[in-house]
């Protein structure tokens, strides 16, 4: 005998995009749910650098490129967020830096150099003289230039747990033996009537929509290999400027309860290195810090790895989307919202697409569902890895 129960949205998906979206909802009176397969904080939200980007990084092809333009807005809805004045209160959240650095040496930056220093860039960054910059970058063996760009850098485990706060007794574990159609949830004896269902499942959205009969939007998937190494080392969020549009290495770093450091490194070596397995991956690794920071000793250290897919929708070339994306299908909204950075313009596009709809707010009761198991939150993956060498 199923116990009924009315909803206005349930959402599929406890990465940043389900997070900060149920956030909203629940904010502008919807009775709101969200169902999570495993943890809350998701498979990319989890085990991304944090970075909360604002399109320099997308600019280093030497111009403000539509990727570039699209997410400018984003570290200010941050930062406002962060500081409690914003659309969520994210106060708790931890700022592991307010910026971060862009070096090169000296040949690689000299056909940029104009292009920083025009007035689209001059907001954004600022070259840094020797005394200004951190400790790494001091040393005299580093001939290159080193820039600060205006970009917040959080801590993922905080923001994870001060949005599952803002959203406490709205999300439930979806048990695989549950059933969804786009207007019920069948789960544990409950049948969820709902208004609207939003799927921001990451790389679950595909499976989810098959599930349900439909067969847009669709997906591509980006795998990439992350390195990690941690010991005595400084913090650090820094960008190296390779040759091409994309740093060669993007560094964040975290601190360990031991006063140590893991550094998170990304960009071209996660994206080359898929095909590579763990421990060529590491020497690859090794390779070019070697090259691209060669004062710093290595010796001492443990070195990790991890396999991520980035989850977007498809395009033509099989790139990176220019910006977020959020579809309305058949009743249906799908989420992939590109970069964490991009999750309150997803939000906010959901608000959208309901006030098209004329799905308005409706109280409803949900206490009963409180009897259904919760997910855990998400560990990061330096301590998810199990093999360190
Ligand atoms: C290594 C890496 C580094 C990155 N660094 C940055 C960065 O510095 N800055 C930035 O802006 N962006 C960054 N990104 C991109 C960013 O992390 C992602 O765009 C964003 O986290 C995606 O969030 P999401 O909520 O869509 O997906 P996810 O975080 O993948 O969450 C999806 C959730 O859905 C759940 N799920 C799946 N199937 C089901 C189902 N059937 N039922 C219920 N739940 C289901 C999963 O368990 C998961 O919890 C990075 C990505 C990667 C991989």
């Amino acid at each position: 005998m199923s116990h009924p129960l009315k909803a206005d949205i349930a959402i599929f998906g406890a990465g940043i995009a389900g997070l900060w979206t149920l956030a909203r909802l629940l904010q502008a009176g919807y009775s709101a749910l969200l169902f999570e397969k495993s943890a809350i904080g998701g498979i990319q939200t989890i085990a991304s650098q944090g970075i909360i980007h604002g399109g320099t990084k997308y600019a280093l092809s030497g111009s403000l490129n539509k990727s570039a333009q699209s997410i400018a807005d984003m570290p200010e809805i941050w930062r406002n967020a962060l500081a409690g004045k914003g659309e969520l209160d994210l106060r708790g959240t931890q700022l592991l830096s307010q910026h971060q650095h862009l070096w090169s040496s000296q040949g690689m930056l000299s056909r940029l150099t104009g292009f920083f220093a025009s007035k689209a860039m001059r907001s954004k960054m600022q070259q840094l003289n020797r005394s200004e910059r951190p400790l790494l970058f001091q040393n005299p063996a580093f001939k290159g230039a080193l820039y600060q760009l205006n970009e917040p850098v959080l801590d993922i485990c905080s923001l994870i747990e001060r949005l599952a706060k803002l959203c406490e007794g709205h999300i439930f574990k979806w048990d695989e033996r549950a059933t969804l159609t786009p207007n019920s949830c069948l789960i544990d004896g409950f049948e969820i009537k709902i208004r609207q269902l939003i799927l921001a499942a990451g790389k679950g959205n595909q499976a989810l929509l098959q599930q349900i009969g439909h067969t847009q939007p669709t997906m591509q998937l980006r795998p990439l290999h992350m390195v990690m190494l941690r010991g005595k080392l400084p913090p650090l969020h820094a960008h190296a400027l390779g040759t091409s549009a994309n740093p060669r290495l993007t560094i964040t770093s975290y601190p360990l309860s031991d006063g140590q450091h893991v550094w998170n490194l990304g960009g071209e070596i996660a994206e080359q290195g898929n095909k590579r397995d763990q421990a060529s991956q590491i020497n690859a690794a090794k390779e070019m810090m070697a090259d691209l920071l060669p004062w710093l000793d290595l010796s001492n250290l443990q070195w990790s790895t991890y396999r991520i897919e980035r989850a977007e929708s498809q395009t033509a070339s099989g790139q990176r989307p220019d910006g977020c994306f959020v579809d309305q299908n058949g009743g249906v909204i799908t989420i992939w919202p590109t970069k964490l950075a991009f999750a309150p313009r997803v939000a906010q596009e959901v608000l959208e697409h309901l006030k098209e709809a004329d799905i308005q707010a409706n109280a409803s009761d949900l206490t009963p569902l409180l009897s259904l198991e919760r997910p855990p939150l998400a560990k990061p993956p330096w301590e998810q890895a199990e093999r360190w060498s």
